[in-house]
């Protein structure tokens, strides 16, 4: 057994049950919501978060990775609140996403690796909370000399804690093999390491050149929003990537937000989001995993990418 770090305290490894690899509770573009807070709804957004996640529970999911750093607005209590009411189990994440604030930008390596260990083995913020992942990111932004150093600092703290990694990177423009390279020129353990949206490249020599370093691989972001690959194309990456033996290095979600901030008067988020993802984090169970059965994945390799997998990444073994 191996306890795994949730937002209401630590769980058995055995406890995780039906596990969605890359996701979010709320999400924001920067932390409006903590230094305005005037401009928004609390108790109307938490009553929706509360809602979305108790349907997300019933619908069969047991834990999501949530993946919220403080540059999309993480806050904690909210996560804390939104999971008692809910019974949906969140692990929770340090690190830092595409944004990072001039206070990161400004700090070395050693200092930024000193804060996430801190999350993961104190607390995050003002709670005891600690932070079960680490979260990373690049983009269009490319490799500044910035976020090299933020994962240079991730692959510092997941050796000194054994916490996972769970990268964000660019799939089109194959950023996944220089957050590889950096991980690995860290000593970070590579079988700690998840690439995610991985499901937005269709080029599977690509998503297997990744794999022979070690990492897991995520195809999250189903159900896929144009011009990125559609849900049939990710389930089709996925049985090519099980046809060639990669069954035990995937996993698989959504890159859900299961709320945005309501603004005052807003019983329902505006964001287009839910529109053209109504299914929420419940389009895996009710779309693209019967699609995954009709196009002959077992119902075993998809008990593998749904439990097994997400539960060795967290807990290691
Ligand atoms: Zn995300």
């Amino acid at each position: 057994m191996t306890k795994i770090q949730t937002v209401l305290g630590e769980i058995e490894d055995s406890q995780l049950g039906f596990t969605l690899s890359h996701e979010h509770v709320i999400v924001s573009n920067g932390e409006d919501s903590a230094h305005y807070p005037w401009l928004y709804d609390r108790k109307a957004t938490m009553a929706y978060a509360i809602k979305r996640m108790q349907a997300i529970k019933a619908g069969g999911v047991d834990t999501i990775i949530d993946l919220t750093t403080p540059d999309l607005g993480r806050d904690i209590e909210f996560m804390v609140e939104a999971s008692q009411g809910s019974g949906l189990q969140v692990v929770p994440a340090t690190g830092i996403w595409r944004d990072p604030p001039r206070s990161i930008m400004e700090r070395d390596v050693d200092a930024t690796a000193d804060i996430f260990v801190r999350e993961i083995e104190q607390g995050i913020g003002h709670t005891s909370v600690r932070a079960g992942a680490i979260k990373v990111a690049n983009d269009i932004e490319g490799f500044s000399e910035a976020h090299v150093r933020i994962l240079r600092a991730a692959a510092r703290a997941a050796a000194r804690t054994g916490t996972p990694i769970s990268t964000h990177h660019n799939a089109a423009l194959q950023m996944g093999t220089t957050q590889v390279r950096i991980f690995k020129e860290e000593g970070a353990p590579m079988d700690r390491v998840c690439i995610g949206h991985s499901g937005d490249s269709t080029d599977v020599d690509y998503l297997e050149s990744l794999l022979k370093e070690g990492v897991y691989v995520s195809i999250d972001r189903y159900p896929g929003r144009a011009p990125r690959p559609t849900w049939e194309q990710r389930n089709q990456t996925l049985k090519t990537l099980l046809d060639r033996g990669w069954g035990e290095k995937l996993m698989v979600g959504h890159d859900g937000w299961a709320a945005v901030w309501l603004k005052p008067g807003q019983t329902e988020p505006t964001s287009n989001y839910f529109t053209y993802n109504p299914d929420g984090m419940l389009h895996l169970s009710k779309i693209a995993i019967p699609g995954m059965l009709e196009i002959g994945i077992t119902r075993e390799q998809v008990d593998m990418l749904t439990r097994e997998v997400p539960r060795r990444f967290l807990a290691g073994k």
